[in-house]
């Protein structure tokens, strides 16, 4: 058996389209949805990301404003920065670049975002939110991940969900969605006793580690569904080798480039699985997706009652 690849590029495409929709919608009402990114330094993996971000909100029509400050800014000069930004009426949602340089503190900034601005869902009034099941901002990659299970036609109803990892970005809200979307789920953690048998329980496996190829397919329940969140880069040819000995395509890949992706699931896991996303093109896709749709959601919030969506394009 192979599994069925959930495509994260095909829902991110999805996604895309009825946003585009919804963003006509606001249109019509005079608003144009923005996202303000602040990108401390010249971090190339984070200048990567924000420019991809910035790229999804001009190819959607949606305001956006990129603020570069330089890597020696101090937490009082970035404290000031966002205090603008929340007191700008044309800024609905504000995303801070991590990691911010050691001495700034990271917290203390996330903290000073308005939670109703806080396009990645991670300050604590969000989070609380969550736990409680109220609408808020969510986390990009587990929202992206939830969105994978439904546009995928995974039942999640019942079914006993397994995430590796208990990260306060990814694991934790991760779990709280899938409980709130009503399976029975277990959390697993660098502590957890016989990893390997507690996801052989799973129905839905969800890992989200940072470990290169950790779940291995004997872990993997048959027909079982798995969301791979992890990216992992490998630059060991040894590693390489022992992890895509049956994946030609991939070593040569390794060959060129001297390097390539993987998930925290083997590769290997697909011969057992019913339904599994893919690393590059699984969660990844599904990232800035949400990134855009939590803007637009956040415009909507910001406004409350004043903006209603042709009943096609409604999100709950
Ligand atoms: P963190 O390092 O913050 O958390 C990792 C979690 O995995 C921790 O809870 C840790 O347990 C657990 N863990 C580590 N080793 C083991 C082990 N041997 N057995 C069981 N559990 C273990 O990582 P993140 O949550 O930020 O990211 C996880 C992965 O997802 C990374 O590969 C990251 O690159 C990727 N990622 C991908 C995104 C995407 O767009 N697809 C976005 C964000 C992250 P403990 O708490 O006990 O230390």
């Amino acid at each position: 058996m192979t599994a069925r690849i959930l495509s994260g590029t095909e829902f991110r495409d999805q996604i895309y389209g009825e946003l585009a929709q919804q963003i006509a919608d606001l249109r019509g009402a005079r608003i144009r949805p923005g996202l303000a990114a602040v990108l401390v330094g010249e971090n190339p993996a984070s200048q990567i990301y924000v420019r991809s971000k910035i790229a999804a909100c001009e190819q959607l029509g949606l305001g956006s404003w990129l603020h570069t400050p330089s890597s020696n800014v101090t937490t009082g000069e970035l404290l000031a920065l966002i205090g603008e930004l929340n007191a700008n009426p044309e800024v609905d949602a504000i995303l801070v670049q991590l990691p911010l340089p050691a001495q700034v503190d990271s917290k203390r900034v996330l903290e000073a975002v308005d939670p109703a601005k806080d396009v990645d869902g991670f300050h604590p009034v969000n989070l609380g939110r969550l736990v409680s099941g109220r609408d808020g901002l969510v986390a990009c990659t587990p929202a992206g991940s939830m969105e994978i299970l439904r546009r995928g036609g995974i039942a999640v109803d019942g079914a006993n969900a397994v995430v590796v990892g208990r990260s306060d970005i990814v694991g934790k809200p991760m779990a709280l969605l899938l409980m709130h979307a009503n399976a029975t789920v277990t959390i697993c953690h660098s502590k957890t006793r016989d990893l390997p048998e507690v996801v052989r329980r799973a129905d839905i496996v969800v890992a989200a580690i940072g470990r290169p190829a950790m779940v291995e397919r004997s872990w993997v329940r048959p027909g079982a569904t798995v969301i791979d969140v992890g990216i992992n880069r490998i630059t060991d040819a040894e590693q390489a080798r022992r992890i895509f000995a049956n994946f030609p395509a991939k070593l040569a890949q390794f060959k060129e480039k001297g390097s390539v992706l993987v998930g925290d699931v083997h590769p290997e896991t697909a011969e057992v699985a019913g339904a599994i996303t893919r690393v590059p093109g699984g969660v990844g896709p599904l990232n800035i997706a949400m990134l855009m749709s939590n803007t637009v959601k956040a415009a909507r919030l910001r406004r409350g009652a004043a903006v209603t969506f042709s009943a096609a394009t409604a999100k709950p």
